[in-house]
């Protein structure tokens, strides 16, 4: 199926020279949803990426993670931006291109051997993955890869990911 049909090109957004990647009118196809989760899962599976949770970063990658993460039969944990979980968190900061931001899970989520994938629906710089590897890594887990929808490959996000394997579905 072509994914990059169901994906709409929305210019100048949220800012002048942004070319934002739509995945919303991909989300509301029946059969470019189904086939986007299946064929992530394939490609998990086939990477042979045995995990126990998938870790979704607010707020697509929730959207993508959670039935990612039912069809491999994983758990669900969501990584939220600072102060909207409820529960005492494990925190880190990352830069962005003005300023930092911070990404938390929760503290009792995670144990030392819990091996994980990290799931969201785009890597542009990579700052964002880097930073929930970074986290995930902290508290010891076994990180065994990301998936993501789509890559921006020009940006390349991928460099500064640690060396597992890394799945994406679509190309830019
Ligand atoms: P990075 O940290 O630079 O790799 O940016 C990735 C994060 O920004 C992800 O959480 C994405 O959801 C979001 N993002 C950046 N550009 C786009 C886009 O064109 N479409 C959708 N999400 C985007």
């Amino acid at each position: 199926m072509d994914l990059k049909s169901l994906i709409r090109d929305i210019p100048d957004f949220p800012k002048p020279g942004i070319l934002f990647r739509d995945i919303t009118t991909l989300l509301r196809d029946r059969q470019g949803l189904r086939y986007t989760i299946d064929f992530l899962a394939e490609k998990c599976s086939e990477a042979t990426l045995e995990i126990d949770y998938v870790i979704g970063m607010e707020s697509r990658g929730f959207i993508f993670g959670t039935p990612l993460a039912y069809k491999l039969g994983a758990g669900f944990i969501p990584v939220r931006k600072k102060g909207k979980l409820p529960a005492a968190v494990h925190s880190i900061e990352y830069e962005l291109e003005y300023g930092t931001d911070c990404l938390e899970v929760h503290r009792d989520a995670l144990h030392p051997d819990s091996r994980v994938l990290i799931v969201d629906d785009l890597i542009a710089t990579g700052g964002t993955a880097s930073a929930t590897a970074k986290l995930v890594q902290q508290i010891g887990c076994e990180l065994v890869g990301f998936g993501f929808i789509i890559e921006l490959r020009d940006l390349q996000g991928r460099k500064h990911l640690p060396d597992v394997p890394i799945i994406s579905l679509v190309e830019y």
